[in-house]
């Protein structure tokens, strides 16, 4: 199975068809936005346009805020959340959050519209929806408005199973190990 997959890579490779993708990474384990991450540094080598949109963070500091900038004019990231919900220093009624969601969704359909991107990441969506601020209905308008050829990744904990049923590739992270669970925290430039 492994060599079939290797020798229609090769062919691709040969007579890429730039298809695109829907992709979900899920499940309780690391590794979700950083896989995510990964996309990026692989598709700006062939300059193709990536851009990430980011639900709930933006609060926060996170590496990749700085190093997208290096990956400009490539790679396009927006923060758009109001950071944690419901826990830690989260100060934001609900509302606040509800209406970055929104702000987030009009800037997804804005961007797709204009087929801007090759690749169009929405992160942390999947826990977006499952917390309530956008509806499984708006995920998958989402997934209609997919211009063709253009690859969505889509992260979070808690996929849908609509989602998960339309995807091309799903990935679950599952917990094997975690530091946090030891009380070691969170660690710079692994968790942010
Ligand atoms: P990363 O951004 O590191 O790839 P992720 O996207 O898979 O992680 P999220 O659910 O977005 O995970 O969580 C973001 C933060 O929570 C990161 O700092 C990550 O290290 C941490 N984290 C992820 N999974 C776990 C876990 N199972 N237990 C505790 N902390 C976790
Ligand atoms: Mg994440």
């Amino acid at each position: 199975m492994i060599l079939n997959y290797i020798s229609s890579t090769m062919k691709m490779r040969q007579m890429s068809t730039k298809k695109g993708l829907v992709i979900v990474y899920t499940g309780n384990g690391k590794g979700k936005t950083t896989a995510a991450l990964g996309i990026v540094l692989r598709a700006v080598g062939h300059g193709m346009k990536v851009g990430m949109i980011q639900f709930i963070k933006g609060e926060w500091y996170y590496g990749e805020l700085t190093s997208a900038r290096r990956l400009e004019p490539e790679f396009d990231l927006v923060a758009a959340g109001k950071g944690f919900v419901g826990i830690i220093d989260d100060d934001h009624h609900i509302q606040d959050h509800k209406n970055a969601a929104r702000v987030a969704l009009d800037l997804i359909r804005k961007k797709m519209s204009e087929k801007k991107y090759d690749i169009l990441i929405l992160d942390e969506i999947n826990y977006a929806a499952k917390i309530g601020l956008i509806s499984v209905s708006e995920m998958l308008d989402i997934l209609k408005r997919r211009p063709k050829g253009m690859t969505l990744v889509l992260t979070g904990n808690y996929a849908p199973q609509e989602i998960i049923d339309l995807a091309d590739l799903v990935t679950e992270m599952r917990e094997v190990k975690h530091p946090y669970k030891l009380g070691i925290k969170a660690e710079k430039g692994i968790d942010f």
